[in-house]
């Protein structure tokens, strides 16, 4: 188990793994910055005519977020003075970096599979001793480490971050069942004492405590929006300030999210919950599906239920 952690690489550079990276940089930790596609940006040009339902493309928008680590203005959330502590790369080509950190932080894509790949690779030039976490919104831990050796597991559990990582004081830290309570207690208290992060201790439970409510609580909103044909701005005007949270706290939220993380993470509770309990609640309302189909899938794309100016 590391003493401290001095150096960590972020697997994933979307909407949270750059936001996550940004964070540790400005706490003075080296990270490493990886993704599947290169750091590279397409074209101004290229982007504007590009099609947003092709994942690649969407990816590739979604990276700029690594290019606002290196940008020279000063903004609150990066700050161009510890941009250098970010070495931005690609998984394939970086992958041996991996045996180099003391904490690997996995943010790629909500998805069972694709997680259980990379975690395969990783293991490959894993070292004992590196702790390795995953971000994942609410996907089983015992899952996600299920094809790795019980050495790994050890090192292996969930530290959820909120979005925005920086400004967002929660994080939900899981054990699954084979991780070592030494590395439990001490990523707690380093997400306490480094990151400055109010630290639960969550189960491996579908959607663990804050999105099993948070979800259930956007959907249901949203259904019922279709439901009685009320606008966003109705919506917005009776689920904010009017009961004590912020200004659109339903549609700025899911932008901010992204539409189709959101859709993932719905249907991994839906997928898991038994007949008979609150399962149907989990079923993405056609809106999203109305509004996936156009590309609009928040902010990361230019527009979601508001366009980004
Ligand atoms: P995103 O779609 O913005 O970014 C995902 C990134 O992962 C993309 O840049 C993609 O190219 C990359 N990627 C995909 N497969 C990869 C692989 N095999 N190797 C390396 N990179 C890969 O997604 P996001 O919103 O940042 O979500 C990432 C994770 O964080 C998900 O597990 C999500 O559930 C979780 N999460 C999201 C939010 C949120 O508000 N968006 C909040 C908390 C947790």
């Amino acid at each position: 188990m590391p003493k401290s952690i001095r150096k960590a690489a972020v697997i994933g550079s979307g909407v949270m793994g750059s936001g996550i990276a940004a964070h540790l940089a400005n706490v003075g930790i080296e990270t490493l910055l990886l993704d599947i596609i290169p750091a590279s940006l397409l074209p101004e040009e290229e982007a504007a005519n590009a099609t947003l339902e092709d994942a690649k493309v969407r990816n590739r928008f979604a990276s700029r977020a690594v290019e606002k680590l290196k940008k020279a203005n000063p903004s609150p959330l990066y700050s161009p003075a510890f941009a250098d502590r970010i070495q931005p790369g690609n998984v394939e080509d970086d992958l041996t970096k991996l045996g180099e950190v003391d904490w690997i932080i996995e943010v790629i894509v909500e998805n069972l599979q694709a997680k259980q790949q990379l975690y395969s690779k990783i293991e490959q030039v894993w070292k004992p001793g590196t702790i390795v976490t995953s971000n994942t919104s609410g996907i089983s831990i015992k899952e996600m480490a299920a094809h790795t050796s019980d050495e790994f597991k050890a090192h292996f559990l969930g530290t959820h971050f909120f979005n925005p990582p920086r400004y967002m004081k929660l994080l939900e830290v899981i054990p699954g069942e084979k991780t070592s309570p030494e590395i439990s207690e001490f990523m707690k208290s380093f997400c306490e004492k480094t990151l400055g992060k109010g630290v639960v201790l969550a189960k491996d439970t579908p959607n663990f405590i804050a999105n099993r409510i948070g979800t259930y609580g956007l959907l249901v909103t949203l259904k019922e929006m279709e439901r009685s044909g009320l606008s966003v701005e109705e919506v917005d005007a009776v689920t904010g300030p009017a009961m004590g949270r912020p200004k659109s706290a339903t549609f700025r939220t899911l932008d901010l999210v992204g539409l189709d993380t959101f859709v993932h993470v719905a249907q991994n509770v839906f997928d898991l919950l038994p007949d008979g309990s609150e399962k149907e609640v989990f079923t993405p309302p056609q809106i999203l599906k109305q509004m996936a189909a156009k590309g609009w899938i928040g902010e990361k794309s230019g527009q979601g239920f508001f366009k980004k100016l």
